[in-house]
C-alpha cells in the first residue's frame, strides 16, 4: 500500500492527473458516448477530447464529481486517497493540508462523499427506506446492525449532520468499512462512481 505521499508522487502535474484518468474513464480506449466513435483528437488548450466524427467534446472528468472542478485535480486525487486510505479526514484537515479556504475544502469533501455514496449504493442497505415486511428477518437485522455501525460512526466522527444529508454519512461509513484495505481501488471507485446511473436520493424515490 503507497503512503499518501508516494501516491501524490504519481502525479506531478495535471496532465499526470489526466493521463490517469484517461484509462479509468476509457479503459478500452476512448468511446465517443454520442456516436461510439473511437477516434479523437486532443483539444490541448483546454484538456478536451474531441469525436472525429461526430465533433462532440468530452473531458476525463465528465461524469464524475470532479466535472467543471476549478481545483486541480491532484487535489481530488489526494482526497480520494486520503479518504479512501480509512483515515478520517475532516474539512479542517483538507483545508490545512491544501492550504484552501474552509469552505473550499468542506465542498470538496461533500463531493467526495456523495462519490461514496453513489459507488456503494446498494437497495439492500438503503438505509433510509422502511424495511420491506416481506424480507428474510435474517436480512433486517444485518440492515439493522449495518445502520447502528453507521450511525455510531457519525457519532464519533462529526459534529452535526443534517438529516437531509444523514444518508451521505451512512454511506461514508459503508464505503470506508468495504474499502479501506485497499486505497487504489477506493480511488477507482470514486473517480468511476457517477459513470453508471446517477442514483441522488430523489431520483431514486421518484422511481419507486
Ligand atoms: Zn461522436
Amino acid at each position: 500500500m503507497l503512503s499518501i505521499r508516494e501516491f501524490m508522487e504519481l502525479f506531478p502535474d495535471e496532465q499526470a492527473c489526466r493521463n490517469f484518468l484517461f484509462p479509468i474513464r476509457w479503459p478500452r480506449g476512448f468511446i465517443c458516448t454520442k456516436c461510439g466513435e473511437s477516434k479523437y483528437s486532443v483539444i490541448s488548450t483546454r484538456n478536451l477530447y474531441e469525436c472525429a466524427n461526430c465533433k462532440t467534446q468530452t473531458s476525463s472528468t465528465s461524469g464524475t464529481v470532479m466535472h467543471r472542478t476549478k481545483l486541480p485535480l491532484s487535489y481530488w486525487l489526494f482526497t480520494f486517497y486520503w479518504v479512501g486510505s480509512g483515515q478520517y479526514c475532516s474539512a479542517r484537515m483538507l483545508a490545512n493540508t491544501l492550504d484552501l479556504n474552509y469552505r473550499t475544502a468542506l465542498k470538496l469533501l461533500h463531493s467526495v462523499r456523495y462519490a461514496m455514496f453513489k459507488a456503494e449504493f446498494n437497495g439492500m442497505f438503503a438505509f433510509w427506506q422502511p424495511d420491506n415486511p416481506e424480507a428474510p428477518s435474517i436480512l433486517k437485522k444485518a440492515k439493522l446492525r449495518q445502520l447502528q455501525k453507521a450511525d455510531s460512526f457519525i457519532r464519533g466522527n462529526y459534529r452535526r449532520v443534517s438529516d437531509r444529508l444523514r444518508y451521505r454519512y451512512h454511506y461514508e461509513y459503508r464505503f470506508r468499512s468495504i474499502n479501506s484495505h485497499n486505497p487504489s481501488t477506493a480511488v477507482q471507485k470514486l473517480i468511476t462512481s457517477g459513470f453508471t446511473t446517477i442514483y441522488t436520493i430523489n431520483e431514486y424515490r421518484n422511481m419507486k
